[in-house]
């Protein structure tokens, strides 16, 4: 078993050495650039705690506190790109989004990502690309359908998804978040094997369920960061 894992290991740093390189690069998320309005919002999500304070954590940045931000980025020679983190609207939300770009490009020309709900329409996407953003994320933290809605009530499974294809067929590198404690084991596998189906992926990240006090399931048991951290090792994952 043990030879396994290192063989597993040597070939996903053979991978990343031959994608990536080497070097490492920050990027500074920056959030919530809009706001969300899914109703009811996700059960693990701070918006859904009764705790006021906790709510206050993703509350819409003003202009002003958007634009220092970005200021306080540009600073830092070590951090080479941002990701804007907005919510999620059904009805969609282009024109905020552009928005919120025309005022970070008033500030800087950095590398700049874009990580909302869906969805986006084909022509904002093409203006998002034209001012230079370089991916587009939208967080589908598992293909299982039933886990999904049952954490997202008020989210679209499908139009997550659409957006993504849109992306990409847009010619913008896509990514995704997927959530370790949704659904089962297999669900996390099948979640990261769905990206396949996209030509330009940018970035996967896997996160850990963790209960947020107040949010319905603030009593629902922790997912095992080991275990995220597992995945990377599963035969398939690699
Ligand atoms: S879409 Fe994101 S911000 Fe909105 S409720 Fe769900 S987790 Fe929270």
């Amino acid at each position: 078993m043990e030879g396994r894992e290192r063989a597993y290991e040597e070939e996903a740093s053979e991978i990343r050495d031959r994608e990536l390189g080497r070097g490492i690069y920050l990027t500074a998320h920056i959030h919530m650039v809009t706001p969300c309005r899914l109703s009811p919002p996700c059960k693990y999500c701070s918006i859904s705690s009764s705790i006021l304070r906790i709510r206050r954590l993703r509350e819409t940045l003003t202009d002003e506190e958007l634009v220092k931000s970005v200021k306080r980025v540009e600073k830092k020679r070590e951090i080479t790109s941002i990701t804007l983190v907005g919510g999620s609207d059904i009805k969609g939300q282009g024109d905020l989004l552009i928005d919120v770009l025309k005022k970070v490009r008033n500030v800087t020309d950095i590398d700049v990502s874009i990580d909302v709900g869906a969805p986006i329409s084909i022509e904002t996407l093409q203006i998002l690309k034209e001012e230079g953003v370089t991916a587009i994320y939208s967080s589908i933290e598992t293909v299982n359908r039933h886990a999904f809605n049952d954490a997202k009530p008020g989210d679209s499974l499908d139009l997550r998804i659409k957006l993504l294809h849109d992306a990409s067929s847009a010619g913008i590198p896509v990514g995704r978040v997927i959530m370790d404690g949704l659904g089962s084991e297999l669900d996390v596998m099948k979640s990261i094997d769905f990206m396949q189906g996209f030509r330009d992926v940018k970035y996967l990240y896997i996160s850990t369920f963790n209960p947020v006090k107040g949010t319905p399931w603030e009593n629902r048991k922790a997912a095992s960061i080991n275990d995220s951290l597992g995945t990377l090792h599963m035969p398939g994952t690699s």
